[in-house]
């Protein structure tokens, strides 16, 4: 089928689950009716993308709190209790980062509750995102390795372990976010796609990347409005992931700057193209998203284009979201209509 429709990764949580319209959400349920919660509002995300017409859905990652730490409270070797205050993703934002104090152990599973409920609820293609081992070592602060390469592979190396437990779940795609690559662009042939192969290594489901300009959050927008008129981060990167084992790439195209030229590096790749703006709260039209799909064809064979998301949506409000995924899924099916 051509366009089949997903969404990057997040999708806002339930007020009754957590505090809306935040990055940082806190819980507003405890123990055991917190994990309840998370598992129900699993369910209502899965159900949210199918009653749009979503081919390839997501739990919403309904069940982390933040998308890297989601996957750090699970990690032994960090110690939460003493953060420090770090510049993150090029010093674009301050945060309060954990700081790894020994070696790095999972503790257990980490997704597999909310994919296993997702799974035995829905029929159509299950996609789980993780961190991508690049962006979770510039979201934490070392005092153990000396090393962010040797931070990054050990992280790599829990990824793997538990993206092969999820395929085992039967997740049909995992997907790695690494906003980070486009911070560090001389990083990712050095050694960013190395660890990307290292946490897909010996799997057979579908793996992404997804590198976009970050959350629709205010500094993002102003770091957006500093990159001049053509955003060119991809152009360094993409040669490098044209060679990579990744098989699709989510990238961010309406109401941004990147050229869509560049998408002409990615050959042989599925590409994942944003035509939702996660940075606005104006609910996209079919035409629209019709629009960047004909504009994408010019550079990328029809064939090969997944109709996506910007970024997550966690932060955004939940009635916009929802109403954005009605359009996400309209829009592919236009598309497919006037292209097929
Ligand atoms: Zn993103």
């Amino acid at each position: 089928m051509l366009f089949p429709a997903t969404i990057a990764g997040s999708l806002p949580k339930p007020s009754w689950l957590a505090e809306p319209d935040k990055l940082w959400p806190q819980w507003r349920l405890q123990g055991d009716d917190l994990a309840q919660g998370k598992l129900d509002a699993t369910l209502l995300a899965i159900k949210l993308q199918e009653d749009a017409g979503l081919d390839i859905v997501g739990d919403g990652e309904q069940s982390r709190q933040h998308f890297v730490h989601g996957f750090l409270e699970f990690v032994d070797g960090i110690d939460f209790a003493h953060k420090v205050e770090m510049g993150i993703r090029g010093d674009r934002y301050k945060a309060m980062a954990p700081v790894v104090r020994g070696e790095l152990t999972l503790k257990g599973r980490v997704h597999q509750l909310e994919v296993r409920t997702a799974r035995a609820h829905t029929q159509r293609k299950l996609k789980i995102t993780l961190p991508g081992p690049m962006t979770i070592s510039d979201t934490v602060a070392d005092e153990h390795y000396g090393d962010k390469v040797k931070m990054a592979m050990a992280f790599a190396g829990l990824l793997n372990r538990e993206a092969r437990a999820l395929e085992a779940d039967g997740v049909d795609v995992i997907q790695f976010d690494e906003p980070a690559f486009n911070v560090f662009m001389g990083e990712v042939s050095g050694w960013g796609i190395e660890a990307l192969h290292r946490a897909i290594d010996g799997l057979k489901c579908t793996t992404a990347v997804h590198i976009c300009y970050g959350y629709g959050i205010k500094a993002n927008i102003d770091w957006k409005n500093s990159l001049g008129p053509e955003w060119k981060q991809y152009e360094d990167i993409f040669p490098a992931l044209a060679k990579s084992r990744i098989d699709q790439v989510s990238i961010e195209a309406i109401n941004s700057r990147v050229p869509l030229k560049l998408l002409s590096l990615l050959d042989g790749k599925d590409l994942l193209i944003g035509v939702i703006d996660v940075a606005t709260d104006a609910v996209e039209t079919p035409e629209q998203i019709v629009q960047v799909i004909g504009d994408v064809m010019k550079y990328v064979p029809k064939e090969r284009i997944v109709a996506c998301t910007n970024c997550g949506m966690a932060p955004m409000h939940r009635d916009i979201a929802a109403a954005k995924l009605v359009a996400l899924g309209q829009g592919a099916a236009l598309a497919r209509k006037r292209f097929g």
